[in-house]
């Protein structure tokens, strides 16, 4: 069902420890009312309840039964969050900011877009486009390969890795990334910053560098968002925005249109739950030892404001590709810690089980 190196989707689901997994990619990073309520329903009847906020302001849906596959296709076409291919699927990755506003071209940049990746040359499966046309620039920080934004009043079209990118005006921007994609698959590297590093050059001239971004946590104060601690959704949660627009956001966040209250979601920013990652674990991951939310959810509260402590089920580090200060990784039952490294990083103590780890958090997360 899956091939080594793709991503998964919903036309290509993904096994995993708790049944199928469905990665749902929504037009403009954005879901109207009647697509909340749908995926509500879909999670529901045809999954387990769970559903996860991705990293490139996607969706997925858990726990979907082999038998039940066609017709949650079937639902999701009707509410138009299917692609007509796997191939169109996979080409689709496109984070839009939450921060557009209706009249300022965004939508437009996104249908076009679409449009021009149908006839795309084949792109490397986690090759993505970041739309960052909003009132402030946002998406800096999140994975993408070409990305779109502001200077001041003009648009730029940047190839991620340099500094600068090139004024370009709305009308001819989706052309230039049709050059950019043409050069790009020409160049046999699987990422954009990789090319960059390695010297090459995109026909893009070098005009201006994008607006500034806000820190994150500053970022994040700026608009009414709602947060999953993370990134983990359940369907009821959903439901209760049912009557509401969503954007997706790449920050295990919602920012719903209009003035929308859940208890089921996080308000507050500084919520300690919010300053630990934690991928699925066992039992939805296969290849997990241990469970990782738990624990996470355990040491939350000695984390303080500013830091960041990764708990992973396995050295792959899927809630947190990055360094963290603090890594907890799984093995063969019990945690490596890891200071200042990603998941499979070297560990500076091994073999701690959960009530060992506690204590010892308290001093290295506080250090
Ligand atoms: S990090 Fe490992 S255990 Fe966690 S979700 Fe990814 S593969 Fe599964």
């Amino acid at each position: 069902m899956t091939r080594k190196g793709w991503c998964p989707g919903a036309l290509r689901p993904m096994p995993a420890g708790d049944g199928l997994l469905l990665r749902v990619r929504p037009h403009g990073s954005r879901l109207d009312p009647g697509q909340v309520a749908g995926l509500a329903e879909i999670s529901e009847t045809f999954g387990n309840g769970q559903l996860d906020l991705g990293s490139r302001a996607t969706l997925q849906l858990r726990g979907v039964g082999d038998d039940a596959l066609p017709e949650v296709q079937r639902r999701l076409a009707t509410l138009d969050l299917l692609d007509g291919d796997p191939q169109q699927e996979a080409r689709r990755n496109i984070m839009v900011t939450p921060f557009w506003h209706e009249g300022d071209g965004t939508l437009d940049l996104v249908r076009e877009l679409e449009m021009v990746l149908r006839d795309a040359p084949d792109l490397p499966p986690k090759f993505g486009f970041a739309i960052d046309t909003g009132t402030r620039a946002a998406l800096q920080d999140a994975s993408a390969d070409i990305r779109i934004e502001r200077a001041g009043d003009d648009l730029l079209l940047r190839a991620d890795g340099m500094s600068l990118g090139e004024r370009v005006g709305p009308d001819r921007v989706v052309s230039r990334i049709a050059d950019v994609l043409a050069w790009f698959a020409a160049s046999g590297h699987g990422r954009m910053a990789q090319a960059i590093a390695a010297e090459l050059k995109p026909p893009l001239t070098e005009d201006a560098a994008p607006d500034r971004q806000l820190p994150r946590r500053d970022l994040l104060r700026t608009a009414p968002f709602l947060f999953a601690p993370f990134g983990a959704a359940t369907s009821a949660a959903l439901r209760d925005l049912a009557a509401h627009a969503l954007r997706l956001t790449p920050w295990r966040a919602v920012l719903p249109e209009d003035d929308a209250r859940s208890g089921s979601w996080l308000t507050d920013p500084d919520d300690p739950l919010l300053r630990v990652s934690a991928c699925t674990g066992a039992p939805g991951c296969a290849s997990a030892s241990v469970e990782s939310r738990a624990l996470a959810r355990q040491l939350a509260p000695y984390v303080p404001a500013g830091q960041h402590l990764h708990v992973s089920g396995c050295a792959k580090g899927c809630a947190h590709p990055a360094a963290a200060p603090v890594t907890l990784t799984g093995r063969d039952g019990r945690f490596d810690l890891i200071r200042n490294g990603p998941a499979g990083g070297k560990p500076l103590l091994r073999g701690l089980t959960d009530t060992e780890i506690s204590d010892l958090l308290r001093g290295h997360l506080g250090a």
